[in-house]
Formats: C-alpha cells, structure tokens, sequence
C-alpha cells in the first residue's frame, strides 16, 4: 500500500543538471546523482492507482506503482526484479526515454507528475552498482541456433531473451563495436557508453556471441543465414536519411546529422583522432527540430561552435500540454533537451529554400517563416531571412531500412512506407524471419525497440518450439507473466 499522503508532502524533483560551462567541456553525463533518499522520496508520491494509467502509456508495459512502492521502502533489490521483469535495459531507458508513461500518470492531472524515468534508472544504476546485473543464463539447451542482425536496443533485447529461453544466439552488427545508435548515435553526455557495455558483458556471459565487422547480405549472404541458423531475427533500423531537396545541397560543409555524431563519437570513445566534419569555431546551421537535431546541438556546443542555430519547420509548441493531446496521451508541448539550455538558437515554423556557397563551400542558410500543413509547408510572404552558416547538418529524420543487400536478398516485402512488413508476432512474409525495431516500425524509441524485440523473441521462441514462456510486452494479457 503506497503513502496516500506522499503526493500531499512532496513536490516532484529531478536531478539537477551539471553546471553548463563545466560540461561543454567534457563529454560526461549532463546529470548529476540522485541520492537513494530522494529517489524513495520520489517514488513515495505514486498513489498506487486503482487503474494505473502508466502502464498503458509505457510500451513495455513496466510495472511502476509496484516498483516505486518498493523503493520507497528500501527494497531496492525486490524493485530491480520487479523493472527487471518487464525491460531487459532500464539504465537506458532511464536516461533516455522521452516518458510517455509521465504523460499518463493520474497525479498529473492536477499536480506535477511522478518522476518515473528517474525513480526507474536510480533501480537500474542500484542494481548495476551492487552486482545486479548478474548473468541469468538458460539452464538447458534447445539446440536451435537463431541469428539476430543489428546491435542496437531491439536486437539485443531479443537475442537476450532468446538465449535466457535456451536458444545458441549470434548478434551480427557491421559496426566495429556493439550498440547500433546507443553506441554511435546517442551522444556520450546523454549516456555514458560504459553504462552499454556492462549490459553487453551481462549478454556475452548469458551465452550470446557477438560478430562485428558483419555487413549481413555482403560479407555474410542472406543464403548462408538461411543455411546456419533456424530463425533469423532482422534488427538493422531505420538508417536512410531524408534528404533535403533545395539547391546548394552540394556544397561542401552540408552534412547528414548521423555522419557528422558518428564522427563525433568516435573522437570521444578514442578510435578517432580528429573528425572530418568539425564544429569548432563555425557558424553551425542544424536543420530539423527532433532529437537527432538536438544531439547535433549539443555536440556543436561541446566542439566550439561560434554558434548553433537549429531549425524546426513546426510551430512552437505550447509550453503546457496542447488541448489536442489531453490526458492520458502523450502530450505535445515545448521539450527543452538538456543542449538547448547550453546556448544557441531555436527557431520554429521556418522551412529552408536555399543554401548559399563561394567556391563550393556553404555560406548560408535561406528560410521563410510559414506554416506547416499536410504533405508540405505554407510561406508566408515578405518572411524571408538569411543566416550565416560554415556548417549545415541535415537532422531531416529517416525514411526506413536500407533495402539492398540484406533485404533484398532475403525477399523481405516491404509496406507502402518502405519499412519492413510484419504480423502482429513480428514475423515477415518469409518463414522463420522475424523483424524487430525501427527496420518495421520506422524511426521511433528505445522504449519501442525494446519492446518490440522482447515480443519478437517471444514469437521466435514459439516458431522453434511450439511455445513460448517469454512475455510479449505488446500482447497485453502477457504483461501480468512477467
Ligand atoms: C541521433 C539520435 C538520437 C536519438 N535519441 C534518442 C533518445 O534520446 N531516446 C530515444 O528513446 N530514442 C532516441 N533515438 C531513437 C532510437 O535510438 C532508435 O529508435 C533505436 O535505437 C532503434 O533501435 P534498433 O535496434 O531498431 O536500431 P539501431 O539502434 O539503429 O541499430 C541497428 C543496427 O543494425 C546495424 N545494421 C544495419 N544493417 C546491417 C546489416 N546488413 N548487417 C549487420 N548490421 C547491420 C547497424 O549498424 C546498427 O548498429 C535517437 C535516434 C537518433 C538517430
Ligand atoms: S521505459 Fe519509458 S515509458 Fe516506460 S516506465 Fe521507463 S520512462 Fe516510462
């Protein structure tokens, strides 16, 4: 039974954020601890509903009045079963989660909501720091081999569970490292990659074996998968960027987002000396308002840009939940990343026309104030603006999977989209292959690939066998066998 009064006493709190000119000098987490006292103080404002709404707003389905309950009362070991039961990598969520489940919790209806996301990464980190992360390997042996292609949060939480229901798991990743976008995407400030890798060395010693330097459907056939493994499970994401279609695209200094934070992190992590595409001392353009653009942003920062501007086609959002998105939805509303309070610029509701060059090189960035309507963008006349710029990052988003090779070679159909074709258990329209992530679902969450990779194994598990004892966090009536 939660504290009833827990809410009446306590304000919501989160922790507080390093101060800015300490951390645009290093790469380690924005955030500073949070004490095991203000977590259970945290935790002891959830009102342990009767229909608790947060489940239903977190697609894993975690179970949070119960672990929160458990915290509060120092239980921290029954707490990380509990968040173990539902989510293979809370340390990442925790970190990185937008938090649809704060979205939908009751106490936000009138007051702050429960600070889940922090309550959930202080189990995790608790767990971690204590030796929690103990491997938890199967006891027997089912004799099928499965292949999971990709490294990032769906495949590794379906070749997890896969391997803790007995299977003899490969994770294929063309990467030189393991991690798909937690690696080389995420910054380093919004996770530190050791948190990664003590997951990765959880996996290894629960049995499943990691293959870099793979580019399946090139150095590994799709023929070959088909011939070594029983079921292969496709996790490659979502990794073709949408382009921008305005003159000037050419020039030299315009860069996709992901080549230029790739770089950026493999100068931090120490296998590159200097990046290609650097920031330091430029007037940097960021073009596209999302997550991919606000860890441009930051980087930016860190590298010494003379200035960051970063471009959003939308409207500014209200600073409060917009009345289309009531309660429990996920609402729309302004979000501040940690980089946007560091300096620079946001500007909203403008689209780019033109980029401007000398000699080849970008100079400037063109846009119009407007409106965005369906399928395009409305200018407003007499808006037109210039801005400076020596770098310009395409932050546009992504359109789907890459379909040659792999796919292709698979036979893998496609939707209208351009991502992968599925059924409700994950399985395309080849036998045996599977499909988890953001290479079917498009460009989304951790959250989701996490989810869709538990629910994906679990179809896996019952193609080989028959049956399957692994929850599937997307079929809800499985929730309650976690
Ligand atoms: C810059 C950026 C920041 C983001 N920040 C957040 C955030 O803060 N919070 C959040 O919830 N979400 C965030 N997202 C979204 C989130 O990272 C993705 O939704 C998630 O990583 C998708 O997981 P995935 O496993 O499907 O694919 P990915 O993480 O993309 O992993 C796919 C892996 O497959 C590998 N691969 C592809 N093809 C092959 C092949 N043929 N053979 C072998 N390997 C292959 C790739 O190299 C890659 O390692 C962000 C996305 C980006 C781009
Ligand atoms: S994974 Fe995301 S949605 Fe689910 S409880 Fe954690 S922060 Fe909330």
């Amino acid at each position: 039974m939660a504290d009833p009064n827990g809410f009446l006493k306590h304000e919501r709190k989160t922790p507080a954020r390093r101060p800015i000119p300490l951390r645009l000098r290093d790469w380690r987490e924005v955030y500073q601890p949070f004490s095991d006292d203000e977590t259970k103080t945290q935790a002891a404002r959830c009102m342990d509903c009767g229909v608790p709404f947060c489940h239903q707003g977190c697609p894993l389905g975690n179970l949070i009045p119960e672990w929160n309950e458990l915290v509060r009362l120092g239980r921290w070991d029954e707490a990380s079963d509990r968040l173990h039961a539902t989510n293979n990598f809370p340390e990442f969520t925790g970190r990185l989660c937008p938090a649809p489940c704060e979205g939908s919790c009751v106490l936000g209806i009138g007051d702050d909501p429960v600070s889940i996301k922090v309550v959930e990464q202080q189990i995790a980190d608790h767990a971690a720091a204590a030796g929690g992360l103990a491997p938890r390997p199967a006891r027997t042996s089912t004799g099928y081999k499965v292949a999971v292609v990709g490294s990032g949060p769906a495949g590794l939480a379906a070749a997890q569970q896969l391997a803790r229901a007995g299977h003899t798991v490969t994770v294929f990743e063309r990467d030189g490292r393991i991690g798909g976008l937690l690696r080389y995407g995420i910054p380093e400030y919004k996770m530190d990659s050791a948190v990664l890798d003590k997951r990765l060395a959880q996996l290894a010693a629960e049995g499943v074996r990691f293959i870099t330097h793979c580019q399946v459907g090139t150095e590994l056939t799709a023929q070959q998968l088909r011939d070594g493994f029983d079921a292969t499970v496709i996790a490659t994401g979502a990794t073709v960027a949408r382009e921008l279609d305005v003159p000037g695209r050419d020039l030299s200094g315009v860069h996709l987002a992901m080549d230029y934070l790739v770089q950026a992190n493999r100068v931090v992590e120490g296998s590159l000396d200097q990046p290609e595409i650097d920031a330091a001392g430029k007037h940097v353009v960021i073009i596209g308002g999302g997550d991919t653009g606000a860890d441009c942003y930051g980087t930016a920062l860190r590298q010494g840009a003379a200035s960051v501007t970063q471009l959003d086609i939308h409207a500014e959002p209200p600073a409060t939940r917009d009345p289309s998105t009531p309660w429990p939805t996920y609402p729309l509303m302004l979000r501040m990343s940690s980089a946007h309070e560091e300096g620079g610029d946001r500007v909203f509701g403008v689209n780019s026309t033109l980029l401007e060059g000398t000699d080849g090189q970008v100079t400037g960035v063109h846009l119009v104030s407007g409106k965005r309507i369906p399928g395009g963008f409305e200018p407003q006349a007499g808006t037109e603006a210039h801005l400076r710029a020596d770098l310009v990052l395409l932050a546009l988003g992504f359109t789907g999977p890459e379909r040659a090779g792999l796919l292709d070679e698979l036979g893998v159909r496609l939707t209208d989209r351009g991502v992968v074709e599925r059924d409700a258990g994950y399985a395309t329209n080849v036998p045996g292959v599977y499909v988890a992530g953001d290479a079917g679902r498009g460009q989304s969450l951790i959250v989701w690939a996490i989810a869709e990779g538990r629910s994906a194994a679990a179809s896996v598990d019952r193609y080989l066998t028959g049956r399957s004892e692994l929850p599937d966090p997307l079929e809800p009536s499985a929730v309650a066998l976690a």
